[in-house]
């Protein structure tokens, strides 16, 4: 079959881009955020253009809109159908506008999956099958690395990735185990700048000789805390730290950004943020706490509150209050707590007036049993959280 190119850049030239650090930098950005057990990967070429590889188990879509700015995808990657890899996706879906759509063609049984696929044919979203192509996402070259048909399981038919702007190279491989990584060995892999880590950092995904082949400067591991499957696990760490000069972790780190050069330079930058797990198990806060949540879940007048506890109004403005499912009021442009008052969200309807506002919910936003409740500001960084 030839080889087909893909370009973005032609293509979606009428798309309106928001103005993005990797633009003002003239660096490809690639972003790994920290989702717990999951993953989810944001690239953005210097003109702005936008991928998004896998979506997380979680609530992806609001972290990019508010935490980076996203307003638009033009190139969406599912690298297997597992719920970590693409929980997120079907929010992603209806909360921008996605011009492409790629997964690995081979079906997945879950609901999450048959929904998904769903969404995307019912959608103007332009379906692509990951064959031996390239993508050019503005002046990033990203080329398609297949995976064989014929793999044992689904991780080992997770789509690789190469994304590449001069110099700068960096190696996405989703879950693949030994197996498919033989497979892309065989059919040829380039040293690289930075390397994910696959499978999450498994013992069952690396081997040295993927690593005197790609011969990593950076690995980025994308691996929830305390997670139950024990990952990174100690010898595949042992293997890339006697490789790479750097590993970094979401689960010590938190988002973790790389920003690549044409002439093959790079920088980091790290920015933690406690993940909702973690909000959910911390316990409630004190009455010290500058801004403070609590939720009243009883029927029929089920609410919460904010309360400011400071000494000054709080523009509160794009804060979102979200429910431990991640559904999330968000308070209207202007909405701001005065200095030692509070308001209070409902979840049915009525008329807000500053004070009170609602959800307009027909369903209890609030679990009856325990639920978390964690307030967000603008930029998605937990600013409060209630659990009970
Ligand atoms: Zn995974």
């Amino acid at each position: 079959m030839p080889r087909s190119l893909l370009s973005i850049a032609a293509l979606a030239l009428l798309w309106a881009c928001s103005p993005a650090s990797s633009q003002q930098s003239g660096r490809v950005e690639i972003i790994f955020l920290d989702v717990g057990q999951g993953e989810a990967i944001l690239i953005r070429s210097p003109e702005g253009k936008t991928a998004l590889v896998d979506a997380g188990p979680g609530s992806v879509a609001h972290v990019l809109a508010r935490r980076y700015g996203v307003d638009s995808i033009d190139f969406a990657v599912a690298t297997h159908p597992h719920a970590d890899h693409i929980g997120g996706m079907v929010a992603i879906l209806l909360s921008f506008p996605v011009r492409y759509y790629m997964d690995n063609g081979a079906p997945h049984t879950t609901s999450t999956y048959s929904h998904l696929m769903a969404m995307v044919q019912r959608s103007d979203i332009t379906y692509l099958r990951a064959t031996d192509r390239a993508v050019e996402l503005g002046s990033v070259n990203i080329e398609v690395l297949p995976p064989p048909e014929d793999a044992d399981g689904f991780n080992n038919r997770s789509i690789g990735l190469l994304v590449e702007y001069g110099e700068f190279r960096a190696l996405l491989t989703g879950d693949s185990e030994v197996e498919e990584l033989n497979h892309f060995l065989a059919a040829g892999v380039p040293q690289v700048t930075l390397l994910k880590a696959a499978h999450h950092g498994s013992r069952d995904a690396i081997t040295p000789a993927w690593l005197a082949a790609t011969k990593p400067q950076v690995v980025v591991i994308s691996v929830g805390r305390g997670n139950s499957y024990g990952h990174p696990h100690e010898w595949a760490l042992r293997l890339y730290d006697a490789s790479a000069e750097a590993i970094y972790r979401t689960d010590v780190h938190g988002d973790i950004t790389i920003r690549g050069g044409r002439d093959g330079s790079y920088e980091i930058e790290t920015r933690f943020v406690p993940s909702n797990t973690e909000a959910v198990l911390a316990p409630g806060p004190s009455a010290v706490d500058p801004i403070e949540v609590r939720v009243s879940p009883t029927a029929p007048d089920e609410h919460a509150v904010v309360r400011n506890n400071t000494g000054r109004a709080v523009e509160i403005g794009g804060w979102g209050l979200c429910n431990a499912a991640s559904f999330c009021f968000i308070f209207p442009d202007g909405a701001s707590v005065a200095a030692g008052d509070s308001v209070t969200v409902y979840t049915g309807s009525g008329r807000g007036d500053g004070r009170s506002f609602y959800w307009d919910s027909h369903t209890p936003r609030w679990g009856d049993e325990g639920d978390a409740a964690i307030l967000r500001d603008r930029t998605w960084d937990i600013m409060a959280n209630y659990s009970y």
